[in-house]
């Protein structure tokens, strides 16, 4: 089936104006202002999007897509994530993830989990490893595992100043850096290192040092840069060493920004805005531990929160060209997603239509609608509403 979506406000996420986009064959086949009509029979369904807005789909660099958790006990592993949970969210790219848990929870299962997501048009990655270093591989290897294993584009999350972090060495991370970097080369996948940031008063110190070495810069991606203002600070400064940084969702508390107040900050102290992501952290836990490390409680992230900050930052003022880019564009560039992020002849059919709001109102994976018109037209096989009681 063919779409020509005509009459929608386009933000590529350059603004684009009013133009008509054709799908076909899973690609975005023609962008133009009034594309004239497919000949009779051909298999085209014309949608008119007149006073609706359509986006990129989003790109989540972070999701525990088998499920997050488990620091509290067994009781508190966060389930795998749904279908709609990610497009009523309007994410159609996810990189899925382990995270403390590397030792219940196995990469054979998040690649299974991610193959499943697929089945239905989401375009599901993952990262080899987990928190811990030498990190849990597949193939043996961290190298091994991205260069084999098609699904497999980085390592991650490995982390770092917290104490769920194995601690490892500068030797110890330039080795698992290494790797990921000219595994990246071979292949042209991300080759990162996404590096989950902890509240430790080491902070970035170990990358500061990493970027002495011949690792390319890009190769550190530290996530959670904005859980505290300290280290909010240092993050920022390391994007001027060509690093780039990764903001998780979530509101203003008393430790750190949120993330629509980091990303504001970010953009109006004059940063490159080229250098910075955004992530949801959907699946994973927000455990809350006393001085002692003693979990006092437990919260769950949602892949929605991207659009939620999407949302925000418009409210305070950021065009939505800007407000798009961290997830969308910018992840695509870092992570190499060359067909992905954008609304361009030849990119993925990766679409989202939201109204005037910016509420989603449908969501277009690879051609396919898994929303429409508000709801879900496309079900995980154990979320169908048949089998709801
Ligand atoms: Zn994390």
């Amino acid at each position: 089936m063919l779409h020509l979506l005509r009459n929608a406000s386009v933000f590529a996420p350059t603004p684009l104006g009013a133009v008509d986009i054709l799908l076909a064959g899973g690609q975005i086949a023609a962008i133009g202002p009034k594309l004239s009509a497919p000949s009779a029979g051909w298999p085209v369904e014309e949608h008119d999007l007149s006073g609706y807005v359509i986006v990129p789909g989003l790109v989540d660099l972070h999701a525990h897509l088998g499920g997050g958790g488990g620091e509290g006990g067994a009781h508190t592993r966060v389930p795998p994530l749904q279908l709609t949970a990610l497009s009523l969210a309007g994410v159609t790219t996810t990189v899925g993830l382990l995270g403390t848990d590397g030792t219940t929870r196995s990469l054979a299962d998040l690649l299974a989990v991610a193959r499943g997501l697929e089945h239905f048009g989401v375009t599901a990655l993952c990262y080899t490893g987990s928190y811990e270093v030498p990190p849990h591989t597949l193939t043996g290897s961290v190298r091994g595992d991205i260069v084999h294993v098609d699904r497999i584009v980085a390592v991650g999350e490995l982390a770092l100043s917290d104490h769920r972090s194995s601690q490892p060495t500068l030797d110890e991370l330039l080795r698992v850096g290494a790797d990921a970097h000219v595994a990246g080369m071979m292949t042209g996948k991300a080759g990162v290192v996404h590096l989950h940031m902890g509240d430790g008063p080491r902070g970035l110190d170990l990358i500061r040092q990493a970027l002495a070495t011949e690792i390319p810069a890009r190769t550190w991606h530290p996530t959670h840069c904005n859980r505290n203002h300290a280290l909010w600070a240092e993050a920022k400064d390391l994007t001027k060493r060509g690093c780039f940084i990764d903001v998780t969702t979530g509101p203003d508390d008393e430790h750190g920004p949120g993330a629509v107040t980091a990303i504001l900050d970010y953009l109006r102290s004059g940063y490159d805005p080229a250098r910075l992501t955004l992530s949801s952290d959907g699946g994973g836990c927000f455990p809350d531990f006393d001085a002692d490390g003693v979990l006092l409680g437990m919260g769950v992230g949602s892949p929605a929160t991207l659009l939620d900050t999407v949302r925000g930052l418009v409210a305070a003022g950021l065009p939505l060209n800007q407000a798009l880019a961290p997830c969308t564009a910018t992840a695509a560039t870092l992570f190499r997603l060359h067909t992905k992020g954008r609304v361009a002849v030849g990119a993925d059919a990766d679409l989202v239509v939201l109204d005037q709001a910016l509420n989603l109102r449908s969501t277009i994976a690879n051609g396919r609608f898994l929303v429409r018109d508000g709801a879900p037209i496309v079900h995980g096989m154990f979320e169908r509403p048949d089998r709801r009681s």
